[in-house]
């Protein structure tokens, strides 16, 4: 991680291997591009080297103040924004372009291009043919971005005048844009302080005894296996040839199996198994106003895996309850709590397209509000238990130290505003899918989770003792499954990772669960771990 490595160090680095590749006697020409956000005191460095042409990210920074540095060489102006799906202001990316010529003068040529490269935006936004008309001619999907640049190159080449109609086309767009009822309805919501907490965690544990659960409390992530019935149901639902009537008989009957199977394996926490998402983001997002999804919008999220992001383009609301009706089914079925299981606003936006045009605190807090009206309803509907994943609140911690207190800060409040609306007899889980805290454990901390899942399987417990040494106080239910792999652990393993868990979180805080969501999983191996898991617990509870 960059943040282990001293920055002089990474600067001394620079300009050693680009003295290196610069002082070649053969070699072709060199362009160094420093994507995500400014080059700060690397750019000294690369000035002094003799690459040819440097890459600069002016959406995530200015102008650099000593750009007059790279006098000499080629400047590459990220200026279009490789990572949203907006329309660019094309009149304001051609007056950095000018100010940046001003600076360097005739010596060095200004070239265009989009600040990353494209792989995080999805490839043609002509073919979403099936998306609200006006929301499609103010987005810029790969193929479109090219375009802009080169637009951009052309008025730099020919003049402004060449590329006049395109600027006022690009600068009517955006006003249309800011303009549209759907957007501006998302102005900043102002909400009292007194909606983001909750009583003091001991009333909370008090009110919460009556859920009757011993120590160990045994649970799951939420998901379930998705099986090739559950896929089939849900794509011939969409594509329209099962009826609505048909395709909830399907996820009641999925959900009736899942139930019946957690009674049977002596679990403590039930969860209806979410059949009905085909995934956790966007799931919400085709529930909520504000939200677009794509049809042919894939980008790569890592290694071969694929995702269809969400656009978050307007004012978020509710249409109505998004959950609430199989939740409550699901509860109907058991005598055990039932676990509500909505995913947070961090979450929601980490993998989502976001606007442009007002700072991401704001939009988490408008999906806030409307996640905080689904906790109230399922409380109503007699859910006790609701857990609220935020697996991506680590990745979106700015990488620059200087920038994360920000982020924690808006970003804990957006959960809390989610969670806190609850009476102190309603229990709320959090999870996340990783065991590095370390820098984020403050953020975990102030989430005020009754309970909070993490994966601590494959580390063997080692995140607990930093967990503990910060003093966190709630639940927490470290992952005693590793879920990423298809073999079933067994009863003396998982025993052993609990032990090791006890042996650090003495009193009756600790849960036994997964690292993760099952959905990825085949139920010849859940079955069974899940069943070596529940021993496991009893186990250590009968001989602690
Ligand atoms: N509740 C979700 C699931 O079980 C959580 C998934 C996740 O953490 N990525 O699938
Ligand atoms: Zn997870």
């Amino acid at each position: 991680m960059a943040d282990t490595w001293p920055r002089e160090d990474i600067v001394a680095a620079t300009s050693s291997a680009y003295a290196v590749l610069g002082g070649l006697a053969e070699r072709p020409a060199i362009l160094v591009v420093g994507s995500y956000g400014p080059l700060g005191d690397a750019l000294p460095a690369l000035a002094a080297s003799r690459v040819e042409a440097i890459g600069l990210d002016l959406v995530r920074g200015d102008i650099p103040d000593d750009v007059d540095i790279l006098t000499g060489k080629t400047v590459v102006a990220g200026v279009i924004d490789g990572r949203n799906i907006w329309r660019a202001d094309l009149q304001e990316a051609f007056g950095v372009l000018g100010a940046l010529g001003a600076r360097l003068g005739d010596d060095s040529p200004v070239s265009v291009a989009t600040s990353t490269s494209l792989m995080h935006v999805p490839h043609d936004v002509e073919r979403e043919g099936g998306m609200y008309p006006e929301l499609r001619t103010w987005l810029a999907f790969a193929d479109q971005k090219v375009g802009e640049v080169l637009t951009l190159a052309r008025g730099l080449a020919e003049g402004r005048d060449a590329i006049a109609p395109e600027i006022a086309e690009s600068v009517a767009v955006r006003a249309r844009r800011a303009a549209h009822p759907g957007v501006r309805a998302g102005e900043v919501p102002v909400v009292p302080d007194a909606f983001r907490s909750r009583e003091a965690y001991a009333d909370r544990v008090a009110a919460q005894e009556d859920l009757g659960l011993g120590a160990l409390p045994t649970t799951t992530i939420g998901s379930f296996p998705q099986t090739g019935e559950i896929r089939r149901a849900r794509a011939a639902h969409r594509a329209g040839t099962m009826s609505d009537a048909d395709y909830d008989a399907a996820m009641r009957a999925e959900i009736a199996r899942v139930v019946e199977l957690q009674e049977r394996l002596g679990l403590d926490v039930l969860v209806h198994g979410e059949a009905e998402r085909n995934d956790m983001v966007q799931y919400f997002a085709e529930n909520l106003e504000g939200f677009a999804t794509t049809e042919h919008g894939w980008v790569q999220s890592y290694g071969s895996r694929c995702t269809r992001p969400s656009i978050l383009w307007g004012a978020v609301r509710r249409r109505g309850p998004i959950t609430v009706e199989w939740s409550r089914y699901a509860q109907s079925l058991t005598g055990k709590p039932m676990k509500g299981m909505l995913t947070g606003p961090v979450t929601i936006l980490a993998w989502s397209f976001v606007r442009d045009d007002q700072p991401l605190a704001v939009s988490a807090d408008q999906v806030a509000l409307a996640l905080r009206e689904e906790v109230a309803d399922l409380e109503r509907a007699g859910i006790r238990v609701v857990q609220v994943d935020e697996p991506a609140l680590r990745e979106l911690l700015p990488l620059r130290a200087e920038d994360q207190p920000a982020y924690i800060s808006w970003s804990v409040r957006a959960f809390r505003l989610a969670t806190s609306g609850v009476r102190p007899s309603t229990q709320i889980h959090t999870h996340l899918c990783y065991s590095e805290f370390n820098e984020i454990i403050d953020a975990i901390d102030g989430l005020d989770a009754d309970v909070t899942s993490i994966e601590a399987a494959r580390s063997r417990m080692e995140v607990l003792e930093p967990v503990e040494d910060h003093g966190f106080a709630r639940g927490i239910g470290p992952g005693v499954y590793d879920i990423h792999s298809p073999r079933v652990p067994s009863v003396e393993e998982m025993e052993a990772q609990l032990r090791l868990a006890v042996g650090v979180i003495a009193d009756r805080r600790l849960w036994v669960n997964p690292d993760c969501g099952l959905k990825t999983r085949g139920y010849a191996e859940v079955e069974p771990a899940l069943a070596n898991m529940v021993e496991a617990a009893r186990r250590v509870r009968q001989n602690p």
